[in-house]
C-alpha cells in the first residue's frame, strides 16, 4: 500500500494540506485519532479493546496501532495520506517496513508564528462558531455572527499554552525528523505561507517526483 506521511505542529495547516492532498490524488485521508474513535463508535473488536485501555487509564500502545494498520492494509484504496502519523520511532518503522512510504511531508512553522495563528483563534461559547481575528473576522468584533454571544479565546490557545504544546511537539517529533532525513525521505515544507502557497510547493515537489 503506497501512503504520504504529513506532519506539522497545530496551526501549520496540517489537516487542510491533507484533505486537498487526499482529493488531488485520490489517496484516503487517515487520521488515526479518528480511526481509532470511529472503532469505538462502531463498537468493532479493536473499538472493544481501545475502550478497554482507555477506560484503564492507560495510552494506547503500539501493538493497537499496528492492528490498526494492518487491518487498514486490507482495504481496497489507491493510496493513503496519514495525518499526524507516525508518532513514535516504532510507527515509523513499522510503516516503512509494511507500506511503500514514498514522501514524507513536514509542515514548519516557526514558533512566532504558531502562537500568532493560534492566539487570533476566537469560538462562541454558545454555539461553537470558530473566528479568527486575522483571518476570519466576526461582522461585529468580539461578536458571534450566529447568535450574538461574545466570543471568547480557548484556555488552550494562549501564547503560554501554544509554547508548551511547541516544546512538547518538538521533543516527540524530532527523532522522527531525524529517522526521516537519514532514509533521506523527508520533504520540508514552509508552512508560514498561505494555504495556496503551501499547496502549489507541496505539488511541484510531487510532480517533480513523478506524482
Ligand atoms: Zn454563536
Amino acid at each position: 500500500m503506497q501512503c504520504i506521511v504529513l506532519f506539522g505542529i497545530q496551526g501549520s495547516g496540517k489537516g487542510t494540506q491533507a484533505k486537498r492532498l487526499s482529493e488531488a490524488l485520490g489517496y484516503s485521508h487517515i487520521n488515526i485519532g479518528d480511526l481509532l474513535r470511529d472503532h469505538v463508535a462502531r463498537n468493532t473488536k479493536l473499538g472493544h479493546k481501545v475502550q478497554d485501555i482507555i477506560s484503564s487509564g492507560a495510552l494506547v500502545d503500539d501493538h493497537v496501532i499496528f492492528d490498526l494498520l494492518e487491518s487498514i492494509l486490507h482495504e481496497h484504496v489507491d493510496g493513503i495520506i496519514f495525518d499526524g502519523f507516525p508518532r513514535t520511532v516504532a510507527q515509523a518503522d513499522y510503516l516503512v517496513h509494511h507500506f511503500e512510504v514514498q514522501e514524507v511531508l513536514f509542515l514548519e512553522l516557526s514558533e512566532e508564528e504558531a502562537i500568532k495563528r493560534i492566539s487570533s483563534r476566537r469560538v462562541c461559547p454558545q454555539c461553537a462558531a470558530n473566528y479568527n481575528i486575522l483571518t476570519r473576522k466576526p461582522r461585529l468584533e468580539g461578536v458571534c455572527d450566529v447568535c450574538g454571544t461574545e466570543l471568547e479565546m480557548r484556555a488552550d490557545d494562549t501564547p503560554e499554552a501554544v509554547h508548551k504544546r511547541f516544546e512538547q511537539f518538538f521533543e516527540q517529533t524530532h527523532q522522527l525528523i531525524d529517522y526521516f532525513e537519514d532514509l533521506g525521505m523527508l520533504y520540508k515544507v514552509n508552512a508560514s505561507r498561505s494555504e495556496q502557497e503551501i499547496f502549489a510547493d507541496i505539488s511541484k515537489h510531487l510532480s517533480n517526483k513523478g506524482f
